[in-house]
C-alpha cells in the first residue's frame, strides 16, 4: 500500500489541518464536507491562518474542494480516507457505510474521533472491512502538535497500520504512538488529569492563578502558558465538554472523576460568555482602563478580576527536587501536583499502555512538557520519592518499584519508534562536558551540542560549549522546542545596566571567534534547527557548514527590532550568500542593498521554503517534516563527508560611502513616511555603515575579520545607547518591539 492519494471527510478544525499538513508533504488531498462551499471557506482558512498551517503559500493547489453528495466517488481512488467529521456517533456511521461500499479494496479508513473507543466506531463494520479500520487522532494544530495516537482493533491488518504509522511520522513528521482502546487514550487522559489536578490544587491551597501558572509551567518543564492560561487558550466551555465525556466514560471509581468535577467558578465563567480567548476573556482578560490595555487575572475565591501581578519563585533553572522540596506553598503545590501526576499515570499501566514510556513521549509530543510523569519520577529519585509518597496501594507499577527501588527503571526513550532520536540516543551516549548553558556529548567519531536554556538564549557559556565541541565533527540539535531564540537578551543588558560594556564586547567577540571556528575547523559541522533560529540562533547555522532543517522553523535576522545589528556573522554571511548571485556580478549594490531591506526590516520566514528566496537557507539545505529524524539525516551529512574540507574565506568588495548614502536615502524615505522614528534611523544608519563595507572603495578587499570588526563596533556603538537599551528592556517585558 502507497499513500498517493488521500480524502478527508469533514473540513472542520482537524480535517483543514490533516488536509494542509498532507499539502506539505505533496500528497494531493480531497477536502469533502457537507457542501462544496464549507470546504471551500475551509481553504481560504488554511491559506490565511496564523501560524501558517502551510509551509508555503502554493502548497494551497494540492487541495481539491468538493461535498459527499456529488464527489463522493473521488473515494474510490483514495489511498487513505480520514474521516473528520463532528464528534456524532449516528453521523459518523453513516459515512463508515457510504466509505465502505466506495473505497478501493487496499486503502486503509481511519478516523480522528478523540472520545469514542474503536470497539465503537467500528462495530456495523464488516469484519473484513474491519481489518481496514483505525483511530489516527492528531492534535491540533496538526502542523505543530507532533503527537498522533493510533488505535487498532483486534482485526487490523498490522501489516497496514505499520505502514501508515511509517507514512505518519515520516512524510507528516508525526510521533506517532499506537496505544489501546481506553477513553482519551494517553495525552488527553493524563494531559487533562493534569490539568484538573493543577487547577483543583490550586484551588485547595488557596494560590492565585498566576502562582499556579508560575510553578505549574517552566519550572516543573511544562509550557508557560501554565494550567489556567491554557484553559483559556482551549477554551473553557470546550474543556467542560472533554470533561463531561471523561466522566461518562470512566468508571465510577476511576481517580479522574474525582478532578473533574463541576466547579461553581467554571460554569459560572461559562455561563455569561467567559469561555476564554475567543469569548470575553476566562480566568485572564484584558480590560481597558483609561484607555490602557491591561491584563487582569481572575481571583479564584470572589470571582473578581484584578490586574495581573507578575510571580517571581526565584528560580531560573527546571530542578524539580529543588521544587517539591521547597519550604513554602509554591513547594507543596509542586509537590502535590506533581505526586497526584505520577500516581495517576502509572496506575493506568498497562492498561492504557504496555510501554510506559509512551506516556511519557505523548505528554512532550502532545502537550510540549520537557518531561512525562515517569521521568519527573527518575528525576525526583525512587528512594526520594517513596519517602515522601506512601498512599499507593492497589498501584502495581509503584508497589513493584517500591521493592525493586531501582532508581534506573526509566530505561530506553521513544519505544514507540525505530527512528534513532535524539532521545535515544543520548541516553547512551558519554556526557563529556557542558556547563549551565549547553550539553556536550561524545559519540564514537562525532560530537553533540545541545544548547539548555531557556528558549535556547546564547550566552557565553553556549559559544564555551560549540568551541570546546569543535575538536570532532559536530552536530549542533536540541530535543526543546527552540533551536535558538538568539543571543540572551537579559545577560546582555545586566551587563549595560551595570555600565559594563567590556564585557558585552568580550562576549560578542567570543561569538564570533566562535562561528568562525564552527565555520573552519578541520571537521564538519551541521545545525539541525527546529523552531525559533532567531538572530544569534541563525547566526550559528548560517557558519556551520551543512544544515538539516525541520520544516517547522521560523528563522531570520531580528536584530534591528531590539535596537541591534547582527553581530555574530549574520550581515557577513548575508552579505556573501547575496554577492554570489547573477544579480551581483553585474551590480556591486545588489547584494548589499539586498541584505539592508533583509536585515533592516528583520525580515523572518516561516519555514525552509519561505526561508530559500531570503537566502537564509539554501537549496543544498536538507529540509525534513519528522523532527525525529534530524539527528538520522545529519549523521548521515556526516557520514556522506568523511572527506570534508573547510571553505575557503570569503572576501568582499563593497562600495564605501556611495552606497552607504544610497541606503540612508531609503532609510529618510521610511522617515519622512513615519514608518521608522528617530532612533530606527540611527539603526539603520549602522546597518548602512557595516553594509557598505565602512571607510572602504570597491577596488579595496575586505576580509571576513573586516566585517566582523564592522559588525562589532556597530553593535557596540548602539547597545551603549539609551534609546536601544529602551528597545531591549521593552522586549524582554513585553514580547513586542518597542517603535522608538
Ligand atoms: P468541527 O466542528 O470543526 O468540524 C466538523 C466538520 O464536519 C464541519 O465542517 C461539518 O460541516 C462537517 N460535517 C458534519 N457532518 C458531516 C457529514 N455528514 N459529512 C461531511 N462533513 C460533515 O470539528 P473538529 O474540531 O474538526 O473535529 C472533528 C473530529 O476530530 C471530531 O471527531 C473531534 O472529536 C476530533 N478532534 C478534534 C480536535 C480539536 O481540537 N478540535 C482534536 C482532536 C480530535
Amino acid at each position: 500500500m502507497k499513500i498517493n492519494n488521500v480524502v478527508v471527510i469533514g473540513s472542520g478544525t482537524m480535517g483543514s489541518g490533516i488536509a494542509a499538513q498532507l499539502c506539505n508533504a505533496n500528497i494531493p488531498v480531497t477536502l469533502l464536507d457537507l457542501k462544496t462551499e464549507i470546504s471551500q471557506k475551509a481553504k481560504e482558512r488554511i491559506e490565511k491562518s496564523r501560524p501558517p498551517l502551510l509551509i508555503d503559500k502554493s502548497k494551497i493547489d494540492g487541495i481539491n474542494v468538493g461535498n459527499i453528495a456529488e464527489n463522493f466517488n473521488l473515494v474510490a481512488e483514495a489511498d487513505w480516507i480520514v474521516e473528520a467529521v463532528v464528534e456524532r456517533i449516528d453521523i459518523k456511521h453513516d459515512i463508515y457505510e457510504k466509505i465502505f461500499k466506495k473505497r478501493k479494496k487496499d486503502s486503509i479508513v481511519s478516523s480522528n474521533t478523540s472520545s469514542i473507543p474503536i470497539s465503537v466506531l467500528s462495530e456495523k463494520l464488516s469484519e473484513e472491512d474491519k481489518k481496514d479500520f483505525c483511530i489516527t487522532h492528531f492534535f491540533n494544530p496538526v502542523r505543530y502538535m507532533d503527537l498522533l495516537e493510533i488505535v487498532k482493533n483486534e482485526k487490523s491488518d498490522l501489516e497496514k497500520i505499520k505502514h501508515l504509522k511509517n507514512f505518519c511520522e515520516v512524510d507528516l513528521g508525526k510521533g506517532a504512538i499506537i496505544c489501546n482502546d481506553t477513553p482519551g487514550f494517553l495525552g488527553n487522559r493524563i494531559g487533562v488529569y493534569a490539568m484538573q489536578v493543577a487547577m483543583t490544587e490550586a484551588f485547595k491551597l488557596k494560590l492565585s492563578i498566576e502562582e499556579a501558572d508560575a510553578i505549574f509551567g517552566r519550572p516543573m518543564g511544562i509550557p508557560k502558558t501554565g494550567v489556567f492560561g491554557l484553559y483559556d487558550l482551549i477554551g473553557i466551555d470546550l474543556m467542560a465538554d472533554v470533561l463531561k465525556s471523561f466522566i461518562k466514560e470512566l468508571p465510577k471509581s476511576d481517580e479522574f472523576q474525582e478532578v473533574a468535577k463541576e466547579i461553581p467558578l467554571v460554569k459560572k465563567l461559562i455561563e455569561t460568555g467567559y469561555t476564554g480567548r475567543k469569548g470575553k476573556g476566562g480566568f485572564y482578560r484584558m480590560n481597558k482602563v483609561d484607555n490602557k490595555k491591561i491584563l487582569e487575572a481572575i481571583n479564584l475565591e470572589n470571582g473578581e478580576y484584578h490586574p495581573t501581578q507578575k510571580i517571581n519563585i526565584k528560580s531560573e533553572k527546571v530542578d524539580l527536587k529543588a521544587l517539591i522540596n521547597r519550604d513554602d506553598k509554591y513547594g507543596e503545590y509542586a509537590w502535590s501536583v506533581i505526586s497526584k501526576i505520577i500516581n495517576y499515570a502509572s496506575s493506568l499501566v498497562p492498561g492504557i499502555t504496555d510501554e510506559f514510556n509512551d506516556i511519557d513521549e505523548a505528554m512532550r509530543l502532545g502537550f510540549n512538557w520537557s518531561k512525562g510523569p515517569f521521568e519527573m519520577l527518575e528525576e525526583i529519585g525512587v528512594a526520594n520519592f517513596f519517602d515522601k509518597f506512601k498512599n499507593y496501594e492497589g498501584n502495581k507499577f509503584l508497589e513493584n518499584l517500591s521493592k525493586t527501588k531501582n532508581e534506573k527503571f526509566h530505561g530506553v526513550r521513544q519505544k514507540y519508534t525505530d527512528i534513532e532520536t535524539l532521545g535515544k540516543v543520548k541516553k547512551t551516549a558519554t556526557s563529556i562536558d557542558g556547563n549551565s548553558s549547553a550539553s556536550i556529548y561524545r559519540f564514537n567519531d562525532f560530537n553533540i551540542v545541545e544548547f539548555t536554556t531557556k528558549a535556547n538564549a546564547l550566552d557565553y557559556d553556549s559559544m564555551d560549549a560549540l568551541k570546546k565541541a569543535t575538536d570532532k565533527p559536530l552536530i549542533i540539535i536540541n530535543e526543546s522546542m527552540q533551536f535558538s531564540a538568539g543571543v540572551n537578551l537579559t545577560y546582555t543588558m545586566n551587563f549595560a545596566d551595570k555600565g559594563d560594556h567590556k564585557s558585552i564586547e568580550k562576549f560578542v567577540k567570543y561569538f564570533q571567534d566562535t562561528c568562525k571556528e564552527l565555520k573552519y575547523s578541520k571537521y564538519p559541522v551541521v545545525s539541525a534547527p527546529s523552531g525559533l533560529t532567531l538572530g544569534g540562533g541563525f547566526e550559528v547555522l548560517v557558519q556551520s557548514n551543512f544544515v538539516a532543517s525541520h520544516t517547522n522553523i521560523v528563522v531570520g535576522l531580528v536584530e534591528t527590532m531590539v535596537g541591534l545589528v547582527p553581530a555574530g556573522g549574520g550581515c557577513k554571511e548575508m552579505l556573501w550568500r547575496w554577492s554570489q548571485t547573477d544579480e551581483a556580478k553585474n551590480d556591486p549594490d545588489f547584494a548589499p542593498l539586498k541584505v539592508f531591506d533583509i536585515i533592516g526590516y528583520g525580515k523572518t520566514a516561516t519555514s525552509p521554503v519561505e526561508a530559500e528566496p531570503l537566502k537564509y537557507l539554501l537549496p543544498e539545505n536538507k529540509k525534513i517534516m519528522s523532527r525525529n529524524s534530524l539527528l538520522q539525516v545529519s549523521r548521515s551529512i556526516l557520514q556522506e563527508n568523511k572527506d570534508f574540507v573547510p571553505p575557503v574565506e570569503a572576501n568582499f568588495n563593497l562600495s564605501g560611502k556611495p552606497l552607504k548614502d544610497k541606503m540612508v536615502k531609503l532609510l529618510e524615505k521610511l522617515y519622512n513616511d513615519k514608518i521608522i522614528l528617530d532612533h530606527g534611523m540611527t539603526v539603520g544608519t549602522e546597518l548602512a555603515n557595516v553594509l557598505s563595507g565602512g571607510d572602504t572603495s570597491i577596488d579595496k578587499t575586505l576580509s571576513e575579520d573586516d566585517l566582523y570588526k564592522l559588525e562589532l563596533d556597530a553593535f557596540m556603538r548602539l547597545i551603549e545607547t539609551k534609546q536601544t537599551q529602551e528597545r531591549i528592556k521593552h522586549t524582554l517585558s513585553t514580547g513586542k518591539p518597542l517603535v522608538n
